[in-house]
């Protein structure tokens, strides 16, 4: 069974992937198991796409053995694509989830409902070995609402909201099904199969 290293500390995303990646029948572990410590990488990139590259090449590195990396961020249009790459450290990095919530919150509360339009993206780098590597992008469009809703999900999912629902008020498999996510790894699950099942 081939095993990949999941180059993220966040284990909400490594609980994701692995849902999604289930029927492959490949063995993920984390980066933390592999003994791979990700606290120094330097996420300098202009694009989700760099980022992920970077984290992936990264992990490559130290372990030498098939390697998923994901970057994702959430990009508003009345703010003109922010936080979008700076997602994580938008309001500064010490900031808590609740903190930039309101600070977004904030930043659109003379935003009107049509001009509230946002995206998640989420990027994704997979280096099988030195040769052979795949990147993908998925998106998920919604809405920043004007308040949190929803007990479930991590990050900015209490705000984001499609069809009126907050991703924070659905279920993982819910999220799973139209998350930004969700999308770029059911294409990187359609690509690894072909590879796979050539190999
Ligand atoms: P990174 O991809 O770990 O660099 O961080 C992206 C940041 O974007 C996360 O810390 C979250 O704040 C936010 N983010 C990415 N995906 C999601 C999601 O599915 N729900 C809520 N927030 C997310």
């Amino acid at each position: 069974m081939k095993e990949f290293v999941i180059a993220t500390g966040n284990n909400n995303k490594v609980r994701e992937i692995e849902r999604i990646l289930a029927p492959l029948g490949v063995s993920l572990v984390s980066a933390a198991e592999k003994g791979i410590d990700l606290d120094s990488v330097v996420e300098d990139g202009d694009t989700f796409a760099d980022n992920a590259y970077i984290k992936a090449k990264y992990a490559f590195d130290q372990c030498g053995c098939p390697v998923i990396a994901d970057d994702s961020g959430l990009c508003v249009d009345a703010l003109g694509g922010r936080p979008g790459v700076y997602s994580a450290r938008y309001g500064g990095e010490e900031l808590g989830y609740a903190g930039k919530i309101s600070l977004l919150l904030g930043e659109l509360a003379d935003v009107p409902d049509e001009e509230r339009t946002a995206h998640f993206s989420c990027a994704v780098c997979c280096i099988i070995d030195s040769d052979t590597r795949i990147d993908v992008e998925g998106r998920c469009e919604g809405v920043i609402a004007h308040e949190p809703s929803g007990d479930g999900g991590f990050g900015y999912d209490p705000i984001f909201s499609v069809d009126g629902r907050s991703f924070a008020s659905l279920s993982p498999q819910e999220k799973d099904s139209i998350s930004h996510r969700g999308n770029a790894i059911r294409m990187l699950h359609d690509k690894l199969l072909i590879m796979l099942s050539n190999q």
